[in-house]
């Protein structure tokens, strides 16, 4: 039986019940003084024997509407805990949905009786309107249908990627009735978008209940209905982020994972899981067919399915699908570099690029304008004394955000007006320094004053970010308006990159680029790159529109290194010779994909107690000679980069390994080691610690 990790309660704990439970059963069962979700172990893994004169408690209820969770779904689950190093129950608990946690019994029966009512009508039988598959998607479809995988599907922006994952899932739920599949997409924004298209396919055939989207934000009841439906089987199709890769779906056959390479598949607070890796495990173990989706795959998925060679006989263990050909889509765009170096100090944008958006906005096209920090300026300063916009609770600078006036921190949310005069001398001579996207639009904005659309209208900029897309539905309203043609220039954070389909960009452009390059994070230059590569996929997307504008769609990149190894490979949009250099980089330094990783995290009030209890947890691992250790090397604690978050010092050391299994094994038995240093007077000052297995960011 499970229950929350909270309070320490991580474990199996053991109850009494006047009947027997098959495994998977969902109870309510009393802890303490409250009632709790908790889900029946397998009872090999029960924690044995009571102690003597010890004596259970009963079991609150039964959840009888729900069937049990199957033994596949348990061994998902006490796996990603094990792996990733986190309580039993947490997880568990976290793979459901959260409204099940807080209905009693009588209210979940109620609730299940309700759809059951409107799910009877349904279920269709037209044939599926399907379009001709290119000859590319064609050899890739098929060799999906006739080898077992794991897939990675490498094909470039436009080339027909979703058409391949509908094409799949639509003969999986074929061959048979019970056949369910899971498809996974980054970012919530995007699922819509996905469903729509699922639906529009799938419900004249499957009926209007077959597809159903998970992630978090759908209201509780939503998330249940949807939960609900994958467990008993009515949805065939479940759409999601994340957290979708741990939805109950007893006749899974089939998991796409759209974009494989996105940062956003790994969840980074609780169980920091890998919900591709998940979905990798899974789909081994649940004998589903798992397929991998993207124009820039990471370095890992790229390394693991290697062509055999004859130095390397066995290749890799994920069979590579290269999709090279744009469908329906113009060519790729043209990548300018823009060097800065050459243009005058402090310019935002560079002369030509300014002429480049005005002729476009002439024309009637579209452009977008990326720049990945939000606010108005990253900080303001004193000019006569030096004072900067600290947060006082960060080791950051509180965000200048003109709009509503307010200094933003954020890393911790604090904010404050923004001040008249210096705090610190009263001077008025305060200034910010750096630009965002509020600034980018304001100055966009004068710039393009005197420019006229083809109607003979002012052009028309837009901004999409965090802030902009707080309010519910206001990003969908702000998309319209980009669809229908209202607005000439976009510009946006990444969340704008990715994934959306517009149709009359033209012109993408990345300002100001160049902070990934020289990052201390080893990864920085593969996500950039990605990015990039995303961001130039938006343009020109409608070959017809395209050419009926006798037009060029373009990439502008700013920057001061324009011969680096990333802008390079984006003017060729070659990413294999990117993935090459990078690899061979990674090869030489033995790191992932060469090695495996995992950080330990410790917060606490002073940077010294975090480090100590670090280093004190190592020595004890030394001391204890603790398995693994012989091949995994524990480097010295260091703070984080940014070193302090809402007054925690925070401090960080990295574990890697040539051996996963090694790595594993050690962490394991440190586990308990950690628990037991932390329970010692030294470090009372400690707040809090946490392992992060495959870390993404260093
Ligand atoms: P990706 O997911 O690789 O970016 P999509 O699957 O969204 O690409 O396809 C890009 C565009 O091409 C879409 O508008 C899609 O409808 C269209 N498309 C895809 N496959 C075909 C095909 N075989 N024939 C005609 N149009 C296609
Ligand atoms: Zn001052
Ligand atoms: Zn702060």
């Amino acid at each position: 039986m499970h229950t929350p990790a909270h309070s320490g309660v991580g474990d199996l704990l053991s109850y009494a019940c006047d009947r027997p439970l098959p495994a998977g059963t969902l109870v309510r069962v009393p802890l303490g003084r409250r009632d709790v979700l908790g889900v029946v172990w397998d009872a090999e893994d029960a924690p044995g024997e009571l102690p003597e004169g010890a004596t259970l408690r009963a079991i609150a209820g039964v959840l009888d509407g729900v069937a049990p969770l199957d033994r596949s779904w348990r061994r998902l689950v006490a796996f990603a805990a094990r792996y990733y190093q986190r309580a039993l129950g947490e997880v568990a608990l976290a793979a459901l949905p959260p409204q099940l946690r807080d209905l009693q019994p009588e209210q979940l029966a109620r609730r299940l009786r309700r759809p059951a009512k409107a799910l009877a009508a349904e279920g269709g039988t037209d044939a599926i309107k399907n379009i001709a598959l290119s000859a590319e998607q064609e050899s890739a479809r098929a060799r999906i249908a006739s080898e077992p995988g794991p897939f990675l599907l490498f094909g470039s922006t436009g080339s027909g990627k979703t058409e391949v994952y509908l094409r799949c899932v639509q003969e999986a739920l074929e061959a048979d009735p019970a056949a369910q599949a899971l498809v996974m997409v980054p970012e919530i924004n995007l699922t819509p978008q996905l469903e729509e298209r699922f639906t529009a396919r799938f419900a004249p055939r499957f009926g209007s209940q077959a597809v159903v989207s998970l992630h978090s934000g759908m209201t509780p009841p939503q998330r249940l209905k949807s939960w609900l439906a994958a467990h008993s089987g009515v949805a065939r199709i479940v759409l999601g982020t994340r957290m979708a890769v741990f939805a109950s779906l007893p006749g899974l056959q089939l998991i796409v994972v759209d974009e494989e390479h996105d940062p956003s598949y790994k969840q980074q607070e609780g169980a920091r899981y890998s919900a591709r890796d998940l979905a990798v495990w899974r789909g081994r173990e649940q004998g589903a067919k798992v397929l991998l989706g993207s124009a820039t795959p990471s370095l890992e998925s790229w390394h693991a399915s290697r062509p055999p060679t004859p130095e390397d006989p066995e290749g890799g263990r994920y069979l590579r699908l290269h999709m090279p050909s744009r469908i329906g889509a113009g060519a790729l765009a043209r990548v300018r570099r823009v060097d800065m170096n050459q243009q005058p100090r402090r310019t935002v944008f560079s002369a030509p690029l300014l002429q480049a958006i005005t002729e476009r906005v002439a024309r009637g096209e579209q452009s977008m304008v990326l720049l990945n920090r939000r606010g108005y300026a990253p900080v303001l300063h004193c000019t006569d004394c030096g004072w900067k916009s600290d947060c006082p609770h960060c080791s950051a600078h509180q965000v200048f955000h003109k709009t509503d006036r307010t200094l933003r921190c954020h890393h911790c949310g604090y904010t404050v007006r923004v001040p008249l005069h210096c705090p610190a001398c009263g001077s008025p001579d305060i200034h910010s320094m750096g630009r965002g996207t509020e600034q980018l639009e304001e100055q966009l904005a004068a710039l393009l004053r005197n420019v006229q659309r083809p109607d003979g209208n002012p052009a028309r900029i837009a901004r999409i970010d965090a802030d902009t897309t707080k309010a519910k539905g206001a990003l969908e309203a702000q998309l319209a308006q980009v669809h229908s043609g209202e607005v000439d220039v976009l510009v946006g954070t990444q969340m704008i990159a990715k994934g959306h389909d517009f149709r009359r960009i033209t012109l993408v452009a990345a300002v100001q680029p160049d902070g990934a390059l020289f990052s201390s994070d080893f990864r920085a230059p593969e996500r950039l790159f990605a990015l990039l590569m995303q961001a130039a996929g938006r343009a020109g997307r409608d070959a017809a529109y395209v050419a009926a504008q006798g037009t060029q769609s373009e990439m502008w990149v700013q920057t001061y290194h324009p011969q680096h190894a990333v802008y390079e490979a984006l003017r060729k949009h070659d990413y294999e010779a990117f993935a090459a250099q990078q690899l061979r980089e990674r090869a030489e330094a033995a790191m992932p994909p060469f090695a495996y990783q995992a950080l330990v995290r410790a917060d606490a009030r002073t940077q010294e107690v975090a480090q100590g209890f670090l280093s004190a947890a190592t020595a004890a691992a030394h001391a204890a000679g603790l398995p693994g250790l012989d091949v995994v090397t524990l480097f010295p604690p260091v703070p984080l980069t940014v070193q302090r978050v809402a007054n925690m010092e925070r401090a960080q050391m990295l574990m890697e390994s040539p051996s996963r299994a090694a790595l594993q094994r050690f962490l394991a038995a440190w586990q308990p080691v950690l628990q037991a240093t932390r329970a010692q007077p030294a470090h009372k000052g400690l707040v809090r610690w946490l392992v992060d297995v495959d870390p993404l960011t260093i």
